[in-house]
């Protein structure tokens, strides 16, 4: 029987592939709005649809709670039939199919369910710049299995001539990994004790960029803040290239809750590695609840070192 890892990683290489084929296509115009302005391209659609084609046919039993539906594509035959032209170059399928195999992410969250965000970051997708296809499977509501495809990250953060594209890949009680894009195991990676570096979004509407600035100073950190979109932040701190990587609620949208596919590979690719992760208030972040994490507010990851220090800090500070 063929392993969750094996089907995992497969679907997600090739998701990735796809998304750099829309990408080196792309016009900006490609991208429509969703019901709450942020944008979804046709590779969002596309990537979702190779990957719950994959996780729907591999194991037909487990529910995927997935970022899109396919809605928006069933109003826009000329759309759909873009979306199906490219997941067509990897797995065939109608448009309605791949419509099918979108709406196979609209599971509901149980005591088995893998969680995707088909392209994290579609804002940095669409300025070409960090985004991440990730992936990962909740047994009891912990995460066993994560995935984050980073196509644009170097793989080494300080030499940015070192080859793009980075496969993040943790199992539980296993380690973390990073591989090629070709699916080429690279290393095993861990968090570090320095440098004292600090990773936030790029977008300054995604958490509390004056309050990160304040709470990295108290730490003595001194170098400016690594901001990129996606989790490829996680990726970061795993790597022992960040230290913290912080995401508190911002003050515009202090009731905004995080979305579990967000976070879910996220947290076992930096556990994993070494390090922890929590909510801003210390408590770990709970995958069960729903598609979004209503109990809990804000995110800190850390190298593990810090985190108790990171948590004090937010308590004096916020
Ligand atoms: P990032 O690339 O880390 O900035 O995260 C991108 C994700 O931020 C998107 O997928 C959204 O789900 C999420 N997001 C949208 N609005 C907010 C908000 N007000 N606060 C925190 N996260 C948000
Ligand atoms: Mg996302």
């Amino acid at each position: 029987m063929v392993s969750e890892k094996e089907v995992a990683i497969d679907a997600v290489l090739k998701a990735a592939k796809l998304c750099q084929d829309v990408q080196s296509d792309m016009a900006l115009a490609d991208a429509i709005e969703k019901s709450d302005r942020s944008p979804v391209t046709v590779a969002d659609f596309g990537s979702q649809a190779l990957i719950c084609s994959a996780i729907g046919d591999a194991f037909p039993q487990d529910c995927i709670v997935a970022e899109e539906d396919s809605e928006a594509l069933r109003e826009n035959p000329r759309l759909s039939a873009r979306v199906a032209d490219y997941v067509n170059r990897f797995v065939e399928g109608s448009p309605d199919r791949v419509c099918e195999w979108i709406d196979r992410g609209k599971g509901e969250v149980n005591n088995r369910f893998w969680t995707l965000d088909p392209i994290d970051g579609t804002k940095g997708f669409m300025r070409r710049n960090q985004y991440a296809i990730a992936l990962a499977l909740i047994v009891d509501a912990e995460v066993r299995f994560g995935l984050i495809a980073c196509p644009n990250l170097p793989q080494a953060w300080d030499n940015p001539t070192t080859e793009q594209g980075s496969l993040l890949v943790a199992v539980r009680d296993e380690g973390a990994y990073m591989c090629a894009l070709d699916g080429t195991l690279l290393k095993q990676i861990r968090v570090a004790e320095g440098p004292l570096r600090f990773a936030e979004s790029f977008e300054a509407s995604h958490g509390d960029h004056s309050a990160h600035v304040r709470i990295t100073q108290e730490l003595g950190i001194t170098a400016p803040p690594i901001q990129i979109d996606s989790q490829a932040k996680y990726g970061l701190v795993a790597r022992g290239e960040a230290s913290v990587y912080m995401r508190l609620p911002n003050p515009r949208t202090p009731n905004y809750r995080e979305c579990i596919w967000d976070h879910a590979a996220g947290i076992i690719v930096v556990e994993e590695a070494g390090g922890k992760v929590t909510d801003m208030h210390g408590q770990s972040l709970n995958l069960s609840e729903g598609r979004r994490m209503t109990s809990n507010r804000g995110i800190v990851a850390t190298n593990g070192k810090l985190h108790e220090r990171v948590l004090e800090i937010i308590r004096t500070v916020k």
